[in-house]
């Protein structure tokens, strides 16, 4: 439990800010009126990059500015069953993993998954596309660097994870209610594994938190399968939030001359096949 919660207050303070923690500072960020995104620069000296970086994310990806990498690998996460706490993170809901949760390895380094959060509506944008919520699954790699994967989801049918965590959900937002704002809820072990879906496709771009410090260069990893998630489960995922809360997607940031990479299953192998055909045997 100590752990856990030692480990809460990090991740608080590094990608959201809690009421206790921000009252003292003097500063709570939010995502409307005086407290909004464009104003996040201007609330903490901490914050300076949310206005003056380079490097920001959100982005919307558009295809124009995307570029096919051909050495780039097909995204290789290793997860495994851990305990997990669902959290109400006043700025979104997350689940926070046990040690050991396991790895996404990019570029042949390895960062550890320690936790995952939804923002609805999406805070990526697709060809120009906004979608329901948005998934990101953020890990750390020993130096301190992060990189987030991150699933974009449509309003369709039921989201399978989200399905079995409906019960804690409904508890958080019960906590939640009775007015204990940072509620937490045991999860229990964790199969983390249809989390870890193969993908055909993603985009790559180094990127920032997309809440205050905004610290730069997390390397984003975009899924390009956009998933469903029902209405019901979307709102779920509101629930426990308070009002100015519940829409926290910060806006699309410049891309200022970054290149947005794709990885593409189909398109490699097509192009394996046709240099394999042109070597002579
Ligand atoms: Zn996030």
């Amino acid at each position: 439990m100590i752990i856990i919660i030692k480990f809460c207050f990090f991740a608080m303070a590094i990608l959201c800010v809690a009421p206790a923690n921000a009252q003292t500072q003097g500063v709570v960020f939010g995502y409307g009126g005086k407290n909004g995104p464009n104003r996040w620069g201007h609330l903490n000296p901490h914050y300076t990059k949310c206005s003056v970086g380079k490097l920001q994310s959100p982005i919307d990806i558009q295809r124009r500015q995307t570029f096919y990498n051909r050495s780039l690998e097909s995204l290789h996460r290793d997860y495994h069953t851990t305990n997990a706490t669902l959290v109400n993170h006043v700025c979104n809901v997350a689940m926070f993993f046990g040690e050991g949760a396991g790895d996404v390895v990019i570029d042949n380094k390895n960062y550890s998954l320690m936790q995952m959060h939804w923002h609805t509506p999406s805070e990526h944008h697709l060809h120009g596309v906004q979608y329901a919520a948005e998934l990101h699954m953020v890990h750390q790699a020993k130096d301190g660097s992060y990189a987030v994967v991150a699933s974009l989801f449509k309003i369709g049918s039921e989201e399978p994870f989200l399905s079995q965590m409906k019960d804690k959900l409904v508890k958080l937002k019960e906590e939640r209610r009775k007015g204990n704002q940072t509620a937490q809820v045991e999860v229990g072990k964790i199969d983390t594994r249809h989390i870890e879906r193969k993908t055909r496709k993603y985009f790559r771009y180094v990127g920032s938190l997309t809440t205050p410090p905004c610290s730069e260069n997390v390397s984003w990893t975009i899924l390009g399968k956009v998933r469903s998630m029902s209405k019901e489960q979307v709102e779920l995922l509101r629930s426990p939030l308070d009002t100015s809360y519940k829409n926290n997607s910060r806006p699309c940031q410049p891309l200022n001359g970054r290149r947005v990479e794709m990885f593409h299953e189909l398109a490699t192998e097509k192009q394996e096949t046709s240099s394999k055909k042109k070597k002579p045997n």
